[in-house]
């Protein structure tokens, strides 16, 4: 199956060619450190984690290097320290602590490498002397500059004129800059700031120096695929490629760009003063990991993402209608099976999980239908893989159909008016201790009390669904 990919560099979708199938190599821009991930950070995360899975797939899992780094020095990373007094190794160990645990509940698995910044000033510093070397950066007032007009190739990516690159740099343009366009790749630090010494005095580094330094030390000059959100493309990743296909004698910096579209919050542009800001943290207390996940993956990569409480509801309705299919199948035994065409094909589509996603319900309607124990066996089976690939379906069914209660638990006094307080909550026990009742009447013909069992419980809200391996219910 070929795989292709919507490529940012040539603006066209394109069969994807690793330079080397024994080791695919892929870099995407990670986190700067300094505050909870927004709902917003976790769509590259998500998104270039089923592509991640997905090479895995196809190249065999040794097979892939997969580079996500944190970026932990950075001028908002000074200012929050600066505000709280928090010591700035606290700070950004104690926030990307927070990213793992918040990344890892939307099921993303970790990146083969994630190199931090400040483990890689040394190549940095290598990297901008290569540069001044070869004529494409000189030093200026302590700052170093990379020089734009020195690079005929720039503007590649963006594909934006040099006129507009000018118009978009800062309005106010230090007086130490050659072109108004030239940008940053070492600055100084005042003695109250990080810094290390360097051959143009105590200084750091700019940010886009940093993925071009990192990438070279763990991918090599070229590699494969380079990723990130659609607002990096200019000025980061246009400056990444200047960087390093300069430093590399011309070698282009990756062969495929891939970008992740903007998340909006119920069609608004997120932002604190609107009050839709939400962090991936506290989205967790009202949704699992997994339903978060699935409802980015309903919408392909490249499109907007409008978040919303919606498309959640819905994302959870999806995930239990597939759970409830997997828990009915609890005694059939799995077929260890491939993961069926109809998924992977989209996939391999340039990520076409919505696709994906409808191809898993259909899977879901053929598991429901399946009579025949060999075709039990073998829909569990698609299902269970095209899950593992997707990163879904990773709980087990039982736990995951129960752990609604709590969900809505917490909504009860709302969905069931005045007077239904927490003491009418039935517990897991008591439900199922209720259904053998209702067993044991339908058994002996006494329906009138198997239906009020039925119903006293649709009044609490639990519904029963009657199958042929037997009762199973649910909170509605
Ligand atoms: P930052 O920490 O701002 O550098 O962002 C980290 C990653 O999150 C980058 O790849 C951004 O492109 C991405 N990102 C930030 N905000 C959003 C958003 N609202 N929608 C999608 N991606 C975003
Ligand atoms: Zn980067």
């Amino acid at each position: 199956m070929t795989l292709t990919l919507h490529n940012t560099l040539t603006r066209a979708r394109q069969p994807f060619e690793p330079l080397d199938p024994s080791n695919v190599r892929m870099y995407v821009c990670g986190p700067t450190v300094y505050d909870f991930a927004h709902i917003g950070n976790a769509r590259p995360v998500v998104v270039f984690d089923v592509l991640f899975r997905l090479l895995r797939h196809l190249y065999g899992e040794d097979h892939v290097t997969y580079v996500r780094n944190i970026t932990d020095i950075d001028d908002k990373i000074n200012e929050r320290a600066a505000e709280s007094g928090e010591d700035i190794r606290d700070l950004t160990t104690r926030t990307a602590a927070q990213f793992h645990k918040d990344m890892a509940a939307l099921n993303a698995l970790s990146p083969s490498i994630e190199p931090r910044a400040t483990d890689h000033i040394p190549h940095m510093i290598a990297m901008i002397e290569r540069l001044i070397g070869l004529g494409h950066a000189y030093e200026a007032e302590g700052h170093v500059l990379f020089s734009v007009q020195s690079d005929e190739g720039y503007g590649v990516l963006s594909g934006r004129s040099m006129d507009e690159m000018i118009a978009g740099a800062r309005v106010e343009v230090a007086p130490y800059k050659k072109d108004p366009a030239d940008f940053v790749l070492w600055k100084p630090s005042t003695p109250d700031l990080p810094g290390w010494d360097s051959p143009w005095g105590r200084g750091r580094p700019g940010w886009h120096i940093e993925c071009s330094a990192m990438g070279e030390a763990h991918l090599g000059e070229t590699f494969d695929i380079h990723g990130g959100g659609i607002d990096l493309i200019f000025p980061h990743h246009e400056n990444e490629i200047a960087q390093s296909s300069c430093t590399h004698g011309g070698a282009p910096l990756a062969r495929y760009w891939m970008h992740n579209g903007f998340l909006s919050v119920e069609g608004e542009k997120m932002s604190k003063s609107l009050g839709n800001f939400f962090t991936v943290n506290e989205l967790l207390e009202d949704w699992p990991g997994e339903v978060m996940r699935y409802a980015m993956l309903a919408t392909h990569y490249r499109q907007p993402l409008d978040w919303t409480n919606d498309g959640l509801t819905q994302a959870k309705q999806s995930l239990d209608r597939i759970y409830r299919a997997l828990r009915a199948l609890d005694d059939v035994e799995a077929d260890e099976a491939e993961v069926p065409p109809s998924v992977l094909g989209p996939l391999t589509e340039d990520l076409n999980t919505p696709l994906a996603l409808t191809a898993l319900h259909d899977l879901t309607t053929e598991c429901n239908k399946a009579e025949r124990e060999d075709d039990k066996g073998r829909f569990k089976g698609e299902l269970l893989s095209a899950g593992r690939l997707l990163g879904l379906l990773q709980e087990e069914p039982d736990q995951w159909l129960k752990s609604k209660v709590r969900k809505v638990e917490l909504g009860l006094g709302e969905a069931f008016g005045e007077g239904v307080g927490p003491d009418s909550i039935l517990d897991d026990a008591d439900i199922e201790r209720l259904i053998t009742k209702r067993i044991n009447a339908r058994k002996n013909k006494d329906f009138a009390e198997a239906d009020r069992i039925r119903d006293d419980l649709a009044a609490k809200g639990i519904i029963l669904e009657d199958g042929p391996e037997g009762t199973i219910w649910r909170r509605g």
